[in-house]
């Protein structure tokens, strides 16, 4: 069985977006069984609220956004990567503003967030999707195929030119230590030579070397990375977000081949599509290493030092 979970008091955070350069506030706050992670504009007359559910996925250039026209939200991967990894089922995320905060690129801040809550066992399940007979999605030479696995396990690999970045795979078996581990630091990254054309998209006002590796044809911007394969962990981190629009947790082994926010969203909604290859799990015992059940055991995680950048200058403002 796979308990739902909230956090046990609210916790806030300031900071900008990194598409729109946007100042915002937001608050993650406990809420009721069945919820799911909800996300409320509270800059917005009626303050309207979203819920993560593959029906309200919006759009998905260079970010993951939630819902559609004014109330929108960009850039939401990162905190829903975050909750999914802990296995938060329902929260409040209130919002003053159109993007949530990038911060330092990754999601350790806001797994930190949720840990500094405390999470709490909440007396009711939540189902698993059971992946029975295997799916394949394919756009242009990309592709996302999942096939049975006891666990969530995603192998993922990135084929880039640049050659600080190249080919890189990595398997990563989800677990909330795991992810504490090796997934939540790798930072957001773009190439150099795309920063000006996100700039002609109205997209990165708010990037810099703080919140984002940058890649040259001869050099990396930044002074260093978190882990020598930083890239191909972030792209983990942001599936394992995209995923949270599922909402539940999914057994299965993922593969992705050059992959990116897009190919995620259209691979949920194939699942919908395809009922006849997966099972909801109601009443399973998992093991302890993949999803906690009891929320308390949270504050056992290990959290690693963070490595603080150094304060550069704004490279794209
Ligand atoms: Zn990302």
């Amino acid at each position: 069985m796979y308990v739902q979970k909230t956090i046990k008091k609210q916790v806030s955070c300031s900071g900008i977006g990194l598409h729109t350069g946007n100042p915002v506030n937001m608050t993650f706050k406990p809420a009721a069984i069945n919820s799911g992670i909800l996300f409320k504009r509270m800059d917005l007359d009626g303050h309207p609220i979203l819920k993560i559910h593959a029906r309200n996925i919006g759009d998905l250039s260079y970010a993951t956004t939630v819902g559609a026209g004014e109330a929108a939200i960009k850039t939401i991967e990162h905190v829903l990567s975050a909750m999914h990894a802990l296995g938060v089922t329902n929260v409040l995320i209130e919002l003053d503003s159109n993007e949530a905060p990038v911060l330092d690129g990754s999601s350790s801040c806001f797994i930190k967030m949720l840990l500094d809550a405390g999470l709490t066992a909440q007396n009711a399940m939540n189902k698993l999707i059971r992946i029975q007979h295997p799916i394949e999605v394919r756009v242009k030479d990309t592709i996302i195929s999942v096939e049975p696995y006891d666990g969530l396990k995603m192998t993922y690999t990135i084929d880039f030119s640049n050659p600080f970045i190249g080919t890189q795979t990595k398997t990563f078996e989800l677990t909330p230590q795991g992810y504490i581990d090796d997934i939540m630091r790798a930072r957001t990254f773009c190439l150099y030579e795309e920063i000006e054309y996100l700039w002609k998209m109205g997209l990165s006002k708010g990037g810099s070397l703080d919140n984002a590796v940058v890649f040259a044809q001869d050099r990396i911007l930044n002074d260093s990375l978190r882990y020598d394969d930083e890239p191909v962990r972030h792209k983990i981190l942001d599936l394992v977000g995209d995923l949270a629009f599922l909402g539940h947790p999914l057994l299965g082994h993922i593969k992705v081949y050059k992959g990116g926010h897009l190919l995620h969203a259209k691979f949920v909604k194939e699942i919908f599509a395809k009922p006849e290859c997966w099972t909801y799990l109601v009443d399973r015992k998992l093991s302890p290493t993949f999803y906690q059940e009891d929320g308390d055991h949270a504050d056992l995680f290990t959290i690693p030092k963070i490595t603080q950048s150094s304060s550069n200058p704004q490279i794209f403002v």
